[in-house]
């Protein structure tokens, strides 16, 4: 996780200190008697900011924490994240264990990828499959009727925490959530890209969730028969696209492990793409890997061209790096591997500093050539491809 740097002389509001002390204690909690006592405190001091929309509370107590306590600050993280993403309803005398979820789907084409509305008809078969092989015997389910781009998830706890909200309604009515589109953002055009279907999973309280909690269930079986079972339903969505789905899970787990896939991915779909549109085989390509720093190193660019071609880039991939990877995490050997998988045996990996530039004109980022300079990916102009930059 990274997060900004706040100043130390930036003042925290009362509440903010009060969410930093509490994450403290709990962090530094020598018992399990004495972490249930600390957690309840930092979950209801949460719970309450959260209900009162106090999004900046929380984000100047976790800025502050991640420089000064990595420790509290992921317990603050953790308390957060399920506050937002879960809850206990109680309904006619009993109670229910609500998960917020999210089913991440890898998409790339030529074309744009869509986002947006699912019919409420063609949820049905989704949610059969779900109920099937994802979540266990006793779930009700209750989704959003709408594919998200990255663009489009909820920017914040407090609006991540709404939208469980707006589900758990509908998941008591037994219905869907018509979402409004309007709202959102527009989706920019990636060649590739992520899609979310989010729903919830309500549960008797205490009985499992997933079908992988069920004695004879298994997060393989589930994932395979997903992918096999599931797939067919957002064909009518995703046409003009290849696509993946990937194992749905508990909202933020799930989009980060979202992250994580699409990095290789995209460069698997980049040299689809090249075989497609330009009819360069993977044998015919160089790949050059270049390691982009602003004040730290932020992300691998990878430029692919033919092989005879020492200063152009015909298209490139940007390669984040995520969570608490850094110059000293094995990124390259792993890049290296999937080009290897896919059949690409010319790989450059340049070793020097490269910095974070980006095109003045249209804002895309810039690709390492063989000779070790940055440029402009450019696809041939002869050719009806369109170019397309992956960021
Ligand atoms: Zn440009």
């Amino acid at each position: 996780m990274k997060r900004s740097r706040l100043s130390a002389r930036e003042r925290l509001s009362r509440n903010a200190a009060e969410l930093q002390r509490l994450a403290i204690g709990l962090s530094e909690s020598g018992g399990r008697l004495e972490d249930i006592f600390w957690e309840s405190l930092l979950v209801s001091h949460t719970r309450t900011l959260i209900q009162d929309g106090a999004e900046e509370d929380l984000n100047a107590a976790l800025d502050r924490l991640y420089e000064s306590s990595p420790a509290a600050c992921d317990e603050l993280v953790d308390v957060v994240e399920a506050e937002v993403e879960s809850c206990i309803l109680e309904m006619d005398g009993k109670q229910y264990d609500i998960q917020l979820f999210a089913a991440p789907i890898l998409v790339w084409s030529r074309y744009v990828i869509p986002s947006g509305s699912i019919g409420s008809a063609s949820l049905v078969p989704i949610k059969t499959q779900l109920g099937a092989h994802v979540f266990s015997a006793d779930v009700r389910l209750a989704l959003a009727d709408y594919l998200f781009s990255p663009d489009q998830l909820p920017h914040s706890y407090c609006d991540t925490w709404k939208l469980l909200q707006s589900l758990v309604k509908a998941a008591i009515k037994r219905s869907d959530f018509r979402l409004d589109g309007a709202q959102l953002p527009e989706t920019f055009p990636f060649l590739s890209d992520v899609r979310y279907l989010l729903g919830v999973a309500m549960v008797p309280h205490g009985t499992p969730v997933f079908r992988w909690n069920e004695s004879d269930g298994n997060r393989d079986t589930a994932r395979s028969a997903w992918e096999k079972q599931g797939g067919a339903n957002f064909a009518a969505f995703l046409t003009g696209c290849a696509y993946q789905l990937l194992l749905p899970n508990a909202y933020h787990f799930a989009c980060r492990s979202a992250d994580l896939e699409s990095r290789a991915y995209a460069v698997k779909a980049s040299i689809a793409f090249l075989q497609a549109s330009q009819g360069l085989m993977p044998e015919e390509l160089r790949a050059v890997i270049a390691p982009c720093y602003d004040q730290r190193l932020e992300e691998y660019r990878i430029g692919f061209a033919p092989r005879d071609q020492d200063h152009q880039v015909f298209h490139g991939v940007v390669w984040t790096l995520l969570g608490a990877e850094d110059e000293h995490s094995e990124v390259v050997p792993q890049i290296e591997a999937i080009l290897c998988d896919c059949g690409v045996q010319d790989i450059v990996a340049l070793e020097h500093r490269m910095p974070l530039e980006f095109c003045d004109d249209c804002g895309a980022p810039m690709f390492p050539t063989a000779e070790g300079d940055l440029v402009h990916a450019e696809m041939p102009e002869q050719n009806d491809a369109i170019s397309q930059t992956l960021h």
